[in-house]
């Protein structure tokens, strides 16, 4: 069961109370460069980010905030963009204020706004800006960049108990406090308690169950969630994968975040294609639909099956935009595509539809299960085709706008 939150409004986007878990990415491009930066946030939008963060690090990149919302909405996307502030988000705001008015939200690190008496100075003037410009924040604490004075404290309070706890332990208070005293600064200047969220991201998997469970259990504010820094390829995905999912089953997390590092040249939207695929396999939220495929083993030497998979997943990925025009819900089909009798009907009959191909030694026929009756039997050449034509009819019939 979800945790009980605010609701908080971010441009177009209701994020908290048992609104869906939110899909956030964020930009690498020098968000100087509009053009490039307008770009990449189409592309992560369309691929289904509900938010997307650009960095705002110079003044020039503060100016072309604007321009890159404008460039959006000529592009009819109205996703709102968020500002990711660090050390000198205070002058920013303030030399900006056609980029404070023209993003939804700020994103700001209470671990980069300064230290000594500057810290709380340079805070209030962001926490004002938002105020005046009724927008949202996120208090986002870093384990890479916590407030080393929050921490300090802690560390020193912490040697004087009978009994010290652990420093990891130490530090995970530290973030939480960290956070949770600057939603308490910022709302004590006047921002509104459903104007802010918190989010306390470390890159170990355990400590970050550790600290969202204790954010959790210490407010009601909605949550941000992201094991930050996850790595490349297999490793961030699995990574993210296992850090979110037994918190979002938990019911902690509100939106949620993939930073993975993309390979040179691959395309960005792989952390939005993630993210998604966590809720949705954990049944949070349905974006496509979904192949059920067995992974084969020595009863099937053909690489049939494997191929059939990969051409319906695609097939399915390149009907999708068609699809979720004109048959709303179509998201939710579930199809089967197994190797042999063993699991094969039985995994097709609790698809919508679902396709059990010919294992080895078996005749070569591959029955077709719709809604988890036997519908036909395929085989031949144009099997594929069939298969892809049976599909387009059930969606048609079952998914009719
Ligand atoms: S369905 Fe058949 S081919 Fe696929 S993994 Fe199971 S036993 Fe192997």
């Amino acid at each position: 069961m979800r945790r009980k939150t605010p609701t908080v409004t971010v441009g177009n986007v209701q994020i908290g109370s048992s609104h869906p878990v939110v899909v956030q990415s964020m930009t690498n491009t020098d968000t100087a460069d509009a053009e490039a930066t307008a770009l990449q946030a189409a592309q992560l939008a369309r691929a289904g980010s509900e938010l997307v963060r650009v960095t705002v690090n110079t003044l020039a990149a503060a100016r072309a905030i604007p321009e890159i919302r404008q460039r959006l909405d000529d592009l009819g996307l109205d996703v709102p963009l968020v500002g990711d502030f660090h050390y000198n988000g205070h002058q920013l705001l303030r030399q900006a204020p056609e980029a404070a008015s023209a993003l939804a939200k700020y994103r700001i690190n209470p671990g980069n706004v300064g230290a000594g008496s500057q810290h709380q100075k340079n805070f209030q003037t962001m926490i004002e800006v938002a105020i005046d410009q009724g927008k949202p924040v996120r208090i986002g604490v870093n384990w890479g960049s916590l407030d080393s004075a929050v921490l300090t404290r802690l560390m020193d309070a912490n040697a004087q108990r009978r009994s010290p706890k652990a420093a990891g332990e130490v530090l995970i208070d530290a973030l939480v406090t960290s956070a949770l005293e600057s939603a308490e600064a910022a709302e004590a200047a006047g921002l509104p308690h459903d104007k802010i969220l918190l989010s306390t991201k470390v890159s170990s998997v355990p400590e970050l169950h550790a600290v969202y469970r204790q954010l959790a259990a210490s407010c009601d504010y909605p949550l941000h969630l992201g094991l930050t820094e996850a790595g490349m390829g297999d490793k961030g995905i699995v990574a993210s994968s296992v850090a979110l999912a037994p918190l979002l089953c938990e019911g902690i997390g509100d939106t949620i975040r993939v930073s993975i590092t993309p390979e040179p040249g691959s395309p960005r939207r792989r952390e939005v294609e993630v993210a998604q695929q966590i809720l949705q396999s954990l049944g949070l939220r349905q974006f496509t639909p979904q192949v059920t495929a067995c992974p084969g083993c020595g009863r099937t030497t053909s690489t049939m099956f494997q191929e059939l998979a990969k051409e319906i997943t695609a097939y399915l990925s390149a009907r999708m935009p068609e699809w979720r025009r004109d048959h709303p819900g179509v998201e939710q089909l579930q199809v089967a595509v197994m190797g042999c009798v063993v699991n094969g009907p039985g995994e097709s009959k609790q698809a919508h539809i679902g396709i059990s191909l010919p294992g080895t030694g078996e005749s070569p026929r591959a029955p077709v299960y719709q809604d988890g009756k036997l519908l036909t039997t395929l085989q031949g050449p144009a099997l594929v085709q069939s298969f892809e034509e049976l599909l387009e009819r059930y969606v048609a019939e079952h998914y009719p706008g």
